[in-house]
């Protein structure tokens, strides 16, 4: 299919103007396809020449004006269209085939009670799967829907409801102008739950099997929706736009969830039917917060074309973020963003798929995929937090509701964005955007620090550096903090300086006073910047930082320690001499989790066999004491238990939960639980395939069937591997979610020597498996089935190998490029750290 190019969306734009769709679905038919009917009105320089868009499975008419076409005319996915008028009517009709991948109509038949539900996802091009369109994000036009389906179902869609004329007869009253990528709609027999506020109806939906679960938590999500409403309206001149709000909770979503104008779709997997810990609550909430944020910022407003990608996203994380901590109960959103957001921001920027936050120029619509990473999402949110600590948080406001009002129900650029905030602001842009925005990577600010003979400073500065490939320094306004044990923290502002001789601003605040304590530069969290700590307050960490009341400090100082193991700067065990010393002393749930989860990471990869053993029962050791005095039945009592089984070797106590023996008090042991010791169980070679079936049979839903797939992968087996590579490289009949499962549980660091041979077969089998995948499900799987820890040259020979060919999907290559460079720094790391030991 080829992909849609920007210099071929600015030709159709500058020709047609849209002016309404109306689309006609039948659900009807059987559980293949479904009929698809499209009248598209538009007005166009008379005598020209363009194309529609469309992926039917079959195309059954198309009419231009008064004239039939031949539907033979469909090249690919376009549909060519000649001698235009200066008004015109299209109408085509097809039949579509479902999607088990979650892109167009996405089919699922629930395995717990055997019921059908129907989502549609048009993002980023798949419209054309639903619809004949002119699909580009800056032909916006309203949407009259009308569905015909089973008469027992639900339909909603981004429109109200405007009349049931008949049994399965769905007619939705026309939307505000949209673009074809928010199109959606959903059917099928769903839980509903109604509420209102402040005028605006609102909806929660899910799966009749998730309906109790949804019940118990629907209060909390209105809450956090009703909170949320308010404080946009408070930001933001502009009210909610679009009418309605719905919310519906869909099974096997790509994404966490995506903005449709009118009915948000969010993954299911956010309908909690197990103990969750509050940092998942938390996601949840900012979820709903992100995807609102995206009512004026991409709904309301949207990018003329997919390299405003970031105007997106980074303003949904950032507003997202924000709000959630403003308006609910989650105060703390910003320790999350720093602790974990970040984390998959810094690792984007420094990868060598690095682009500009802004890219000057995204070529189509499949590249634009590609950039759906830490850098449009995370860094590019942490710079416009940069740039109100910048201009102020009243310019900035300003700004965007002067954006918002010029630009409302059409399109804008970073351009226009820019114009809007310099107007508000009184401040010249351009030099600032032009580091922040148009460079790419990740600047580190490393403290430096001499004592004089009386035990005073006599020097302390930050030091601004950049990588070699990228010598681009930046204007940072960061805090700066002194932490010192049993003393308040003493806490100020610095402007860091571009243009400063060697990238060094002196601290002068700090000359000449006392040297106690530890030296936090960018606390706060105000820029996006790599941290580096003076070796004095680095020795301090351990001791400091379990006392330390603030816990985004606490969150920065643990970033920056997983951070210098990852750059193999300090050894992967002096991060374990930490967990050991200080995890125990966490009471930030967010913390505990990614501390656990993004040091495992490096202990399996950056770790020989046998120290690898020692650093895991260290952790465990951790995550027992942890555990031992966590309050019962909360959220830190879970993480402990989950980090405990992640990490110990001891079956016997597995086994023991499992069976309701020995389990700590107010820890339940329930589906999503059991099935987290069984599949340790099952990588520790402890329980097998009777076990998984029998664990299967007693929790028939969807989850347990992706837990189950996963668990299969993982045994121990030469058997269930060679199974589990077949379902990753060539099985289509499975949905996106149970090949993910399956890759999922693949590679297990306890399993080198069995899956040794599958090494090079990634490398061999990958080019055709992704060919077969849709883009998205084929990323996700590249990623999961790739060695990650075969950490050795001769991996990264094979990945050489493969980059030389030319014949790779854009979205393998990219990605084998990113996963083959960490390989490469986990290389180096290990021999840093064995240079040092010896
Ligand atoms: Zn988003």
């Amino acid at each position: 299919m080829p992909s849609l190019s920007r210099v071929e969306a600015t030709a159709r734009g500058a020709l047609i103007t849209v002016e309404s769709y109306q689309v006609d679905l039948d659900l009807t038919g059987d559980a293949e396809r479904f009929r698809s009917t499209v009248t598209i009105r538009f007005r166009a320089t008379p005598g020209a020449e363009t194309f529609a868009e469309v992926k039917p499975h079959r195309l059954l008419g198309v009419r231009l004006n008064d004239r039939d076409l031949d539907p033979a005319l469909l090249d690919d996915n376009r549909l060519p269209l000649t001698g235009l008028a200066a008004s015109n009517t299209l109408t085509v009709s097809a039949e579509m085939a479902y999607s088990n991948t979650g892109e167009g109509v996405h089919r699922f038949v629930d395995p717990a009670d055997g019921e059908t539900y129907l989502y549609a996802m048009s993002f980023l091009d798949d419209v054309q799967r639903i619809f004949a369109a002119f699909d580009q994000p800056d032909l916006k036009a309203p949407v009259t829907l009308a569905v015909t389906a089973p008469p027992e179902w639900t339909v909603a869609a981004n429109g109200q409801l405007a009349d049931r004329p008949a049994p399965g007869r769905w007619e939705f009253a026309p939307t505000a102008p949209l673009a074809t990528y928010f199109v959606t709609l959903i059917a099928g027999p769903w839980h509903v739950r109604k509420d209102e506020h402040d005028g605006i109806p609102l909806a929660l939906y899910c799966r009749k099997s998730l309906a109790a679960h949804l019940d118990a938590d629907a209060e909390e999500i209105f809450t956090v929706t009703k909170k949320c409403l308010d404080r946009f309206h408070q930001l933001f001149a502009e009210r909610y736009p679009f009418g309605k709000y719905d919310q519906a909770f869909v099974p096997e979503f790509n994404a966490g969830a995506m903005e449709n104008p009118g009915l948000v779709t969010l993954r299911d997997d956010y309908v909690f039917r197990s103990a969750v810990t509050d940092t998942q609550r938390e996601l949840r909430a900012t979820t709903i917060a992100h995807e609102m944020a995206h009512m004026w910022f991409g709904d309301l407003v949207t990018m003329r074309w997919w390299d405003d990608l970031w105007l997106n996203e980074s303003f949904a994380e950032y507003l997202g973020t924000r709000v959630t901590a403003e308006a609910t109960r989650f105060t703390q959103a910003w320790t999350t963003f720093a602790m974990r957001r970040k984390a998959w921001g810094y690792a984007a920027d420094q990868r060598p798929s690095t682009h500009p936050v802004a890219p000057e120029e995204v070529a189509d619509a499949a590249q634009a995929l590609l950039n759906f990473d830490g850098i449009s999402y995370v860094k590019g949110a942490s710079v416009l937090r940069q740039l109100v600590a910048w201009v102020g948080d009243e310019p900035f406001l300003a700004g965007l509701n002067a954006h918002f009002a010029k630009h409302r129900f059409g399109n804008a650029t970073l351009a226009d964005l820019l114009e809007s905030l310099s107007a508000a602001s009184g401040r010249e842009l351009a030099d600032w955007a032009e580091r922040w925005l148009r460079r790419p990577q990740v600047n580190t600010l490393r403290m430096e620090t001499a004592v004089d003979a009386d035990g005073r400073w006599a020097e302390a500065a930050v030091v601004q550096t950049a990588p070699e490939a990228y010598p681009v320094l930046r204007p940072h306004r960061i805090g700066v903090a002194r932490h010192a044990p049993d003393a308040p923290a003493h806490l100020f502002e610095v402007d860091l300086d571009p243009a400063a001789d060697r990238g060094r601003t002196v601290l002068a605040e700090l000359i000449g006073q006392p040297a106690i304590g530890l030296l936090l530069p960018n606390a706060g969290d105000l820029t996006f910047a790599k941290i580096r700590l003076d070796p004095a307050s680095a020795d301090a960490v351990p001791m400091v930082l379990p006392g330390l009341a603030d816990p985004l400090a606490r969150a920065l100082l643990w970033g920056e320690a997983l951070d210098a193991a990852t750059d193999g700067e300090r050894p992967v065990t002096s991060l374990v001499s930490l967990i050991a010393a200080a995890l125990p002393a966490e009471t930030e749930v967010i913390i505990a989790e990614d501390v656990l989860s993004l040091s495992r990471n490096l202990v399996d990869r950056y770790l020989d066999p046998l120290s690898r053993d020692a650093a895991l029962l260290r952790i465990a050791g951790a995550c027992a004491t942890l555990l031992a005095g966590a309050p019962a039945g909360g959220s830190l009592q879970l993480a402990a238990a989950r980090g405990l089984i992640e990490a110990t070797t001891d079956t016997r106590l597995l086994a023991g939960w499992l069976a309701g023996e020995d389990v700590p008090e107010g820890l339940a042991v329930d589906a999503d639980l059991r099935w987290a010791l069984l599949h340790r169980l099952v990588v520790l070679g402890a329980a097998g395939e009777p076990e998984i079936a029998a664990e299967a049979a007693a929790d028939r839903s969807a989850t347990g069937a992706e837990r189950a797939a996963s668990c299969r992968a993982a045994l121990p087996d030469a058997e269930a591997k060679r199974a589990a590579w077949e379902i990753v490289t060539s099985n289509t009949d499975l949905s996106n979610r149970l090949v993910e499962a399956t890759a999922e549980g693949f590679w297990q660091p306890e399993q080198a020597e069995l899956t040794a041979g599958y090494v090079e077969r990634y490398f061999a089998d990958m080019p055709a498996a992704a060919r077969l995948r849709t883009p998205w499900t084929a990323d996700r799987v590249a990623t999961l089935a790739f060695p990650r820890y075969a950490v050795a040259q001769p991996t990264r020979e094979l990945a050489a190998a493969l980059l030389a060919r030319d014949d790779l999907t854009p979205g393998l290559r990219r990605r084998v490029v990113d996963l083959d460079d960490d390989l490469r720094r986990a290389l180096i790391a290990r021999t840093a750290v064995a240079a040092a030991g010896a």
